[in-house]
């Protein structure tokens, strides 16, 4: 049933009429389809071989009959959260791994860093030498009211273990928030160890809190241990994905060969450059920059030639302009510079800058001893030219600019500046080349 109907979740007891809950949850952990499934057995039975056991074998919890129904509730919430974080993550990543962007999984378990937290320091460390026998990596023990600062001071752990008290149990709870709204250890795993009174009320509230386990009875090292390496093992598998999805973004937005933006960030980036601008009343402007007679470098000294050329060039480009301006590949060999708060004289002296840049640099290639020489043609264009009102009374506007760039659709304009710009690059080509043309629809005046 497990396979074809694929729950979220299962509950079962311990004790099934064909097989016990350990068999089970080893037989689900197995394949690949059902080991995500979380599963909580319930029992009467409080021996602890039993319950390590049921563990070990991979349920996500064990709760004892009766159980009370709101720790039951709280605890299938919190199950069913964990999953989502997980799911969604999962999910890109099956598109990068798709792409072949994802790395393999890890399939050994790292020990990890764990801290200890109690509500006095003296509990802390009590606690530390109870598990110190079953955990591998190291363990900070930590008093409660200490615990925020001291752990933004180091890095941040993969598990933490928190030891509650009806007394302590306002501070724990306030901790177990922080330590859910902080980036560095929102995924890692909380669990709470409860002791003394009222303690399955207290439980519901540390579920519903962010709390990733709980335990009321019974710390039994070995058992603590267990559910602390889960916790570890799936901080790092957060991690792991997390990082994944970082590689998948940044591949999906640069090009591989140079490492500037690709033209699917460009265009969006120079959108929101443009709006800047028209709101801002102050220009930017957009260079359209093509190598001359690329196609030549390939043919006479091959495409790795062609392919070295292009990395040096983008490393130039970038060493050419601020932070603040954009640089990237939109094409072949083609590339585009936005310059914002720009004016036109400081538009056109860096594009001839960078186009003198460029004509006197050497670019050495593989296979050949003597440095190639390139130059690059550069069309230059302002929003000012096209912003309607101001360049409608520009002399020659009216054959410069296409008839609905007068209308001044606002979502286009920075596609209308690009237009503009790829036409003087094209000015500057049939010039001759190896030079800078600024928009004529305002330098014709
Ligand atoms: P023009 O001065 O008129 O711009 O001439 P061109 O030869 O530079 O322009 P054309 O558009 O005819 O040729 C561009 C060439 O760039 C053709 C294409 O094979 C080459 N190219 C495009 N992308 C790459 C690349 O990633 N690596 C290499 N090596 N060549 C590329
Ligand atoms: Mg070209
Ligand atoms: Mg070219």
């Amino acid at each position: 049933m497990a396979q074809r109907l694929r729950p979220d979740l299962i509950l079962c007891a311990a004790h099934l009429p064909d097989m016990e809950a350990s068999d089970f949850a080893r037989a689900l952990r197995r394949a690949p389809g059902t080991r995500a499934i979380s599963l909580v057995v319930e029992t009467i039975d409080r021996n602890p071989e039993l319950r390590h056991d049921i563990l070990a074998a991979g349920a996500d919890d064990l709760l004892f009959k009766p159980c009370d129904e709101r720790l039951l509730l709280a605890r299938l919430r919190s199950l069913l959260r964990l999953r989502e974080t997980e799911e969604e993550l999962t999910l890109r990543e099956g598109a990068n791994r798709a792409l072949g962007l994802a790395d393999e999984p890890e399939s050994f378990a790292r020990p990890g860093r764990i801290a200890l937290i109690a509500p006095s320091a003296e509990a802390a460390v009590t606690l530390r030498t109870r598990l110190e026998r079953h955990v591998a990596g190291p363990m900070t023990a930590l008093p409660m009211k200490e615990a925020m600062r001291r752990l933004d001071e180091q890095a941040p752990p993969d598990a933490v273990a928190m030891l509650l008290t009806a007394e302590s149990a306002e501070s724990g709870l306030q901790l177990l928030a922080d330590l859910r709204a902080k980036a560095q250890t929102r995924d890692t795993g909380v669990l709470v160890l409860i002791e003394g009174a009222a303690a399955e009320a207290l439980a519901v509230d540390a579920l519903d809190r962010g709390a990733s386990d709980v335990v009321l009875e019974g710390f039994a090292g070995r058992e603590i241990a267990l559910r602390l390496a889960r916790q570890i093992a799936r901080k790092h598998r957060l991690d792991q994905l997390r990082a994944d999805m970082r590689d998948g973004l940044r591949a999906a937005l640069t090009d591989p060969l140079t490492g500037l933006f690709n033209r699917r960030y460009a265009m969006p980036r120079l959108a929101r450059i443009a709006k800047a601008a028209a709101q801002s009343g102050r220009d930017f402007a957009a260079m359209s920059i093509d190598v001359d007679h690329f196609k030549l470098i390939n043919d006479r000294f091959g495409h790795a030639a062609g392919d070295a050329v292009l990395v040096q060039l983008a490393e130039l480009l970038r060493g050419a302009v601020g932070e603040q301006d954009l640089v990237s590949r939109i094409g072949g060999e083609e590339f585009l510079i936005a310059l914002p708060e720009t004016s036109r004289t400081a538009a056109q002296m860096a594009a001839k800058r960078i186009c003198n840049m460029v004509r006197d640099a050497a670019f050495p290639v593989p296979g050949r001893d003597r440095p190639l020489r390139v130059t690059v043609s550069i069309g230059v264009a302002l929003l000012s030219d096209v912003q309607t009102g101001e360049v409608a009374e520009g002399v020659g506007m009216g054959t410069m600019l296409a008839p609905s760039l007068q209308g001044g659709d606002e979502t286009a304009l920075h596609q209308q500046v690009l237009e503009q710009a790829d036409k003087a690059l094209y000015g500057a080509k049939a010039h001759g080349r190896n030079q800078v043309t600024l928009c004529n629809a305002r330098s014709a005046a």
